[in-house]
C-alpha cells in the first residue's frame, strides 16, 4: 500500500467521470462524508471528455426532470464556485417537428413542461428561421422551444466538480483500478486495488460502461450494453450565431449544436451498433473508436437537408466513442439488491452531462440516508429481475430502446424485442382467443383481446387506439356480467416464522395483525411517510402471510421488505411468483360462476371481502383472495401452475352461461380509474404520504401499533394539507388523457394529472392528479375552484371528482352501504 492510498474509507466512488465526480461533490460538499475517488486512468478519460454536451432537462417524469434542472442549476454556479470555467451557455434548445403526430406529441410535451413548472413555447417555421437563419423550414409543421436547455464543455464540467469535491475534503487517486471487492454478511468491506485493499463503509459504482464489469465483481447485477455513438465536428460556418440554441430534429434524427463557430452534428439511428467487447478494455482511457463514414451516412444526408451550409464547410474531426444505454432508456441508480452498501451510478443513455449535476445530488443522499430523497422510480436499479442477467436480453431490448430514441413516443407503445420471454402457462390460450399481448417485466400479458376477424395488433395513434371499442366491450363485460383476467404475473411472496407479524407490522402502514383469513390493503412507507410500496397481504395463518403486488414491482418490494426484517430471525421470505398462477373473476355474476366450479359456500356472509380461503377447484387447491382492482364482486384465484389450465376450461366452460368474457390489462386500468384506485409509481409514489394520496384510512394510526413512517406521518397529520389527490372528468368525450395534463384552478396552475384514461361506463375520459396549494388544501378550497385541464396546449373545461366515480359507497364489492371497496 502507498502512502497515499488509505486503508480506510468511509465511502469509496469508483470512476471519474462525471457521474463519480458529481456523486463525490455532492457526500463531501452536502454530508462531509470521507470519500475517495478511484479512477482506473484519469479523470473524464471515459466516455465524459468525449461528449457533444448538449443539456436538456424535460423528461416524462417529474422527479427527473427535477434533477436535470438541478443540473442547469448547479453548472450555471460551478464556475463562479470553482473558479474553473465549464462552457455552460443557456443557448436554449429547439426541437422542430415535421409531421402531425409529431406536432401533437410536441404539444404534450409543452403541456408537461408546464405542469413541471418549464415554459416551453411552440414556435412556427418562420419563428424558427428568424432563430436560426441557417436552416431549411419548409418541411417544419412547427418547433417546441424550451429557454433554459443549454450546452456545456463535458471535462470542464467534471473537473469543475472534481475541485469543489476536492475543496471539501474529497480525495481522488487516478490510475488505480478497482480488482475486486471483499465482501462478507451480504457487504462489501473492503475494495480491492493493485496498491492495496481499502476498507470502506460504501460503495458507489459509477464505472460508466464499466459498471456492467465493476457490479459482476460483487455478483450485482447491472444491465447496460455499449452502444457507439457518433457526431462531427465542422468548422466554424459563416453566420452562425455563438449563442444559437441547440437543436433536436428527430424527424430527420439528428441533433445540433454550435462549438467554437461551427457545428456539432450527430444523431440516433434506427439500427445502432453494440460495442462487443466483453469485458470492457480497461485501458480504453481518451481514445475513440474508428471512423464509420458509412454507418453516419444517413445523418449527414438528413442534416445537409436542414442546414445546407454544411455542404460548404469542412469537417474538423469526427468523435467516434461507446457510452452506456440501458434496455429502458432511463439510467440507472440506488441500492444494488444484492448487496446492503453498494450503489450504482451508471448507465446514462447519453445525457449523463445532463444528468450528473441532479443525479448526483440524489445519488449522494441515497447512499448517506439509505432511502431516495424522492421518488426515483423510474431510474431505481431495483426495476429490473432476473431476466436483466441475461446479457443478449439486455443487448436486443437496449439497442431497440436506442433506436427509438428520436421516434415518435406514441401512447401505450410496447417493445418488441427479447419476446417471449415469460409466459404464464394460459398464453397459448389466450393466444387461441385472440389476446394482444403487452410486456412487463419480461411477462406477456393479454392487454386486450381482438374480434374473430380483427387483427390482434396495436396501431400506433396520437388519437383514440385501434383497440378503443374491444376494450370497452371487455370493460362493459366487467361491470355486468362477468370477466375473466390473467394476472399471473403478480409478484408474489411468502413470508413465514414464528415472528412474521410483528415483523410485518412494523414494515406495513396498516394493521396485518388481523387474524388468518383476513386480508389487508397495506402501503409500506419510507421515514419520510412517503408511499414505497402498496400491496395485498393476506394472513393464511398465525406465522404465515402471502403478499402480492404488481408485477413491475417485485424486486423493489421484495427488497425493501427483506431488508426490514429483523437480520437475527427465522423468518423466511420466499418469491413465489413463478409458483402461482392467478386468474382475476371478476363482476356481478363472478360468485355464480365460481360456485359451479365448487361446493363452497361463497356467499357474503360465509366468505366475505377482504377475505382469503383455499377451496378445491377444478382439481387444484385455489388459494382465493376476494379482492378486487376494478370495483365489482370478484375473487383473485392463485392456483398452482399445474392447475392453472385446468382451471382457465373450467371457468371459461362455467362462465359461457353468464356472459364471461376475457379482459385484458387496458380494460383493468379503465375500470380502476373509474373507482379512483391508485396506481403505485403514477398516482402514489415516494414523493407522497397517504394522507396526500387519500388513503389515510388505510394507516394504522389510531391504533397503538409502531410502524415505519409512523413518526412522519404523526407530524404530517398536525399540519393542512398542501396536495390532494382528486378525480377529473371532462365533459367533452373525445378528449384523450394520457398523464402529465396540467390541472388548472380559476386558470391558475394547481397541479398535474399522473393518470389519464377513459372510463366505459361514465363514458368520459378520467384523470388522477395531485391539486396542488402552498396555503393548503381544505375541502371547501378544493370544491369551490374552477376546473380546467391543458390537454395538448389546449385548455378543457373540467370536473374534480372527490369520490369514485363509479359506485362510491362500494355497494357492488361488499353489499354493505357507505363502505370503502378496498380491504381496510
Ligand atoms: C459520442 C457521444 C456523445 C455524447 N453526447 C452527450 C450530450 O450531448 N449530452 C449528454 O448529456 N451526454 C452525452 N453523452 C453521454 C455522456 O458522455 C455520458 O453519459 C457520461 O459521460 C457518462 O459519465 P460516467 O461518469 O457515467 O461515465 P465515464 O465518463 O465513462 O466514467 C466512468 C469512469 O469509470 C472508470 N472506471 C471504470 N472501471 C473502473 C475500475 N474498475 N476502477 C476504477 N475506475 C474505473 C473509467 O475509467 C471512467 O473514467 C455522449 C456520449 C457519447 C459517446
Amino acid at each position: 500500500m502507498t502512502a497515499s492510498v488509505p486503508s480506510h474509507a468511509d465511502i469509496v466512488v469508483i470512476g471519474g467521470g462525471i457521474i463519480g465526480c458529481s456523486t463525490a461533490y455532492h457526500l463531501a460538499r452536502d454530508h462531509r462524508a470521507n470519500v475517495v475517488v478511484l479512477e482506473q486512468n484519469q479523470l473524464t478519460s471515459g466516455s465524459t471528455w468525449h461528449a457533444a454536451g448538449l443539456v436538456g432537462q424535460l423528461r416524462s417524469s417529474a422527479s427527473i426532470t427535477q434533477l436535470l434542472k438541478y443540473s442547469v442549476d448547479l453548472y450555471s454556479r460551478l464556475e463562479a464556485e470553482t473558479g474553473l470555467a465549464t462552457g455552460w451557455k443557456m443557448t436554449g434548445c429547439l426541437r422542430l417537428a415535421c409531421n402531425d403526430d409529431r406536432w401533437t406529441e410536441f404539444k404534450r410535451l409543452a403541456t408537461t413542461a408546464r405542469s413541471f413548472g418549464m415554459d416551453m413555447q411552440l414556435l412556427s417555421p418562420a419563428e424558427v428561421k428568424a432563430m436560426w437563419p441557417l436552416m431549411m423550414v419548409d418541411d417544419l409543421i412547427g418547433a417546441s422551444f424550451l429557454p433554459s436547455d443549454g450546452q456545456a464543455s463535458p471535462s470542464d464540467i467534471a473537473q469543475a466538480l472534481a475541485k469543489g469535491a476536492r475543496a471539501h475534503g474529497a480525495v481522488f487517486h487516478e490510475s488505480l483500478r478497482v480488482e475486486g471487492f471483499d465482501i462478507a454478511e451480504g457487504r462489501v468491506k473492503a475494495v480491492r486495488t493493485r496498491e492495496g485493499t481499502i476498507a470502506c463503509d460504501k460503495v458507489v459504482n459509477c464505472a460508466g460502461l464499466w459498471a456492467r464489469d465493476v457490479g459482476a465483481l460483487a455478483g450485482v447485477s447491472v444491465p447496460l450494453q455499449a452502444v457507439m455513438h457518433q457526431y462531427l465536428i465542422t468548422e466554424p460556418i459563416a453566420g452562425l450565431a455563438r449563442d444559437v440554441a441547440t437543436v433536436r430534429d428527430p424527424d430527420r434524427r439528428t441533433y445540433f449544436k454550435e462549438e467554437v463557430g461551427g457545428l456539432v452534428m450527430g444523431g440516433y439511428e434506427p439500427d445502432p451498433r453494440p460495442w462487443l467487447v466483453d469485458p470492457a478494455p480497461s485501458d480504453f482511457a481518451f481514445q475513440l473508436l474508428e471512423d464509420n463514414w458509412e454507418h453516419f451516412e444517413q445523418h449527414m444526408i438528413q442534416a445537409l437537408a436542414r442546414v445546407p451550409a454544411l455542404e460548404r464547410t469542412g469537417i474538423k474531426r469526427m468523435i467516434h466513442g461507446p457510452e452506456s444505454f440501458t434496455p429502458d432508456g432511463n439510467f440507472i441508480l440506488g441500492r444494488a439488491p444484492e448487496l446492503d452498501n453498494f450503489f450504482v451510478g451508471a448507465g446514462f443513455n447519453a445525457f449523463g452531462i445532463a444528468s450528473a449535476g441532479g443525479a448526483g445530488w440524489a445519488l449522494a443522499q441515497w447512499v448517506v440516508a439509505g432511502e431516495a430523497p424522492l421518488d426515483l422510480w423510474v431510474v431505481d436499479i431495483r426495476r429490473f429481475a432476473g431476466l436483466h442477467r441475461d446479457q443478449a436480453f439486455v443487448r436486443e431490448r437496449t439497442l431497440e430502446a436506442y433506436g427509438r430514441h428520436y421516434a415518435i413516443a406514441y401512447p401505450h407503445e410496447e417493445y418488441e424485442s427479447g419476446r417471449p420471454r415469460l409466459i404464464s402457462p394460459l398464453y397459448g390460450r389466450l393466444r387461441a382467443r385472440h389476446a394482444c399481448f403487452g410486456s412487463k417485466l419480461g411477462w406477456e400479458r393479454a392487454n386486450w383481446f381482438a374480434a374473430t376477424g380483427t387483427e390482434a395488433e396495436d396501431v400506433p395513434s396520437m388519437g383514440r387506439q385501434n383497440w378503443f371499442a374491444a376494450v370497452g366491450e371487455e370493460h362493459r363485460a366487467v361491470r355486468d356480467a362477468v370477466g375473466l383476467f390473467d394476472q399471473s404475473s403478480f409478484a408474489k411472496f411468502e413470508l413465514a416464522g414464528p415472528a412474521a407479524s410483528e415483523a410485518l407490522s412494523l414494515i406495513c402502514a396498516n394493521d396485518v395483525t388481523r387474524p388468518p383469513g383476513r386480508i389487508t390493503y397495506t402501503q409500506l412507507l419510507n421515514r419520510r411517510g412517503g408511499i414505497e410500496a402498496d400491496l395485498t397481504v393476506a394472513r393464511l395463518a398465525e406465522d404465515r402471510f402471502y403478499i402480492v403486488t404488481g408485477t413491475g414491482f417485485r424486486t423493489h418490494d421484495f427488497g425493501w421488505i427483506r431488508d426490514r426484517l429483523p437480520s437475527d430471525s427465522d423468518l423466511a421470505l420466499t418469491d413465489v411468483t413463478e409458483a402461482f398462477a392467478t386468474l382475476s373473476l371478476m363482476g356481478p355474476r363472478s360468485r355464480a360462476v365460481l360456485s359451479a366450479l365448487t361446493d363452497v359456500d361463497l356467499s357474503n356472509a360465509a366468505f366475505p371481502f377482504g377475505h382469503v380461503a383455499t377451496i378445491n377447484a377444478a382439481g387444484a387447491a385455489v388459494r382465493v383472495l376476494r379482492v378486487t382492482y376494478v370495483g365489482e364482486l370478484g375473487y383473485e384465484l392463485h392456483v398452482p401452475v399445474d392447475g392453472a389450465a385446468e382451471l382457465f376450461d373450467a371457468l371459461m366452460a362455467a362462465g359461457a352461461a353468464h356472459g364471461l368474457r376475457l379482459a385484458g390489462y387496458r380494460a383493468l386500468e379503465s375500470l380502476r380509474l373509474e373507482k379512483f384506485y391508485r396506481a403505485w409509481g403514477s398516482d402514489i409514489t415516494a414523493n407522497d404520504n397517504p394522507f396526500e394520496a387519500g388513503l389515510g384510512g388505510f394507516v394504522k394510526l389510531a391504533k397503538d401499533l409502531p410502524f415505519i413512517g409512523r413518526k412522519a406521518l404523526e407530524e404530517a397529520a398536525t399540519r393542512p394539507l398542501h396536495k390532494q389527490l382528486c378525480g377529473f372528468t371532462t365533459e367533452d368525450r373525445d378528449i384523450v388523457l394520457v398523464g402529465r395534463e396540467t390541472i388548472l384552478r380559476n386558470g391558475e396552475f394547481a397541479g398535474y394529472l399522473t393518470s389519464g384514461g377513459f372510463g366505459y361506463t361514465v363514458d368520459a375520459p378520467i384523470g388522477m392528479g395531485y391539486v396542488r396549494n402552498p396555503q393548503g388544501v381544505s375541502d371547501d378550497w378544493l370544491s369551490t375552484g374552477r376546473y380546467e385541464l391543458v390537454v395538448a396546449n389546449e385548455n378543457v373545461a373540467a370536473t374534480i371528482h372527490r369520490s369514485p366515480l363509479y359506485d362510491p359507497a362500494g355497494l357492488k364489492v361488499r353489499g354493505a352501504p357507505g363502505s370503502n371497496s378496498r380491504p381496510t
